[in-house]
């Protein structure tokens, strides 16, 4: 029995093999390894995809979320808010700037952030925000910028999970001050390696931006502060290059096999999460919440489906952040057994997607 993957990398290279291997000749021909045209255009191109006046390149989306809360000072004594329910970068990258990340709870129906589960973790050292567009779809910012204008907070919206994603039709990263993207292997948009990017309307932060991710640098041997080595580096972006032409078809695709999902799993007991009628999602992934989450994963795994979670353990119950005190945070402590990520990524046949519904349905 062929196995259906969560993600296949490989059917997607076999697609564009030939502009995939075209842009990686070239750096090696042109060896601009770091910096350099390839590195230029994809930031331009990213730009202009996005619709941000400004796309800077940095070495992973971790890196880009601490350089973006480092442009707006956030700092020591600082906290800031960022929801449970997400990848422990989210967390790491307010440590990283010396700041302390403060837990908030999910909506029970989305699973996340919203204004109503940020506003009673406020305190008077709160200084910022993280939206995350988790699992592709994006937060209702109009009422968490609402929120955040009226405490006087800073916005960084992460958008690692949710590149093209639209929120009453405005693109996500519009919202906060600055917005951060991964192009990890397995994100929507991919890179042959670890990537990211800052994205932003604002002169001065890209400026910063841009010379703190490369060692502060004025110009080559000027360091006005003292910065960090964190460069996209010329094969990635080249690789991402060729790729970003092809991102809008393939949200299309894993819009169409989210849709399959959707309809044949109507009315069975398996809760598709919740989508906004206002969002767009870019569907990372495709969660939903099934009763004996660990015996339905299991089940799916015999029949050659292999179901992922994400993220098993809301970041405030993680070992790593044992000690911090917390209030409780309902919703995503129910969610956390329950969910159950599908396979989902543009290759997969709808052929393919009925066989995992069809042992979804089998097993539950
Ligand atoms: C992947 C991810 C990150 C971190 O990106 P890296 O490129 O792996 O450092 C941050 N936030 C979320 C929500 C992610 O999914």
């Amino acid at each position: 029995m062929k196995k259906i993957p969560l993600v296949d990398l490989k059917a997607q290279y076999a697609a564009h093999r030939a502009g995939i291997d075209a842009a990686i000749a070239r750096v090696l021909e042109n060896t601009a390894f770091v910096g350099g045209r390839e590195v230029a255009d994809f930031e331009a191109a990213f730009a202009e995809f996005t619709g941000a006046a400004h796309a800077i390149g940095c070495g992973n989306g971790t890196d880009a979320l601490a350089l973006a809360l480092k442009a707006l000072g956030v700092g020591p004594g600082d906290e800031v808010v960022v929801p449970a329910m997400t990848f422990i970068a989210t967390a790491e990258a307010v440590e990283m700037v010396g700041a302390t990340p403060v837990f908030c709870d999910a909506d029970a129906d989305t699973l996340l952030m919203t204004a109503a589960s940020v506003e009673p973790v406020l305190t008077a050292r709160t200084k910022a925000v993280i939206p995350v567009h988790l699992y592709g779809q994006p937060v209702q910012m109009g009422p968490l910028m609402e929120l955040a204008r009226s405490r006087g907070l800073q916005v960084v919206e992460d958008c690692a999970q949710a590149h093209g994603a639209t929120i009453g039709g405005a693109p996500v990263g519009s919202f906060g001050a600055l917005a951060c993207y991964s192009f990890y292997p397995g994100k929507n948009l991919g890179a042959y390696g670890d990537g990211g990017a800052v994205t932003t309307n604002d002169d001065a932060l890209a400026d910063w931006v841009r010379r703190a991710k490369d060692h502060g640098r004025q110009t080559k041997y000027t360091h006005e502060f003292a910065g960090v080595n964190s460069r996209l580096d010329g094969l990635q972006a080249a690789v991402l290059g060729a790729k970003l032409p092809h991102l809008s078809a393939w949200t299309e695709a894993r819009r169409s096999v989210a849709a399959l999902y959707d309809e044949a799993l109507r009315g069975a007991p398996v809760n598709p999460v919740a989508q906004h009628g206002d969002a767009r999602s870019v569907y990372h992934l495709y969660v939903v919440r099934v009763a004996e989450r660990d015996r339905v994963l299991a089940g799916l795994r015999e029949r050659g489906v292999m179901a992922g979670v994400h993220y098993p353990v809301p970041l405030h119950q993680q070992p790593a952040y044992a000690d911090r005190p917390h209030a409780p945070l309902p919703n995503s402590e129910a969610a956390a057994p329950e969910i159950l990520s599908l396979p989902l990524y543009p290759e997969l046949a709808h052929a393919d997607a009925r066989r995992v519904v069809d042992a979804l349905l089998e097993v539950v």
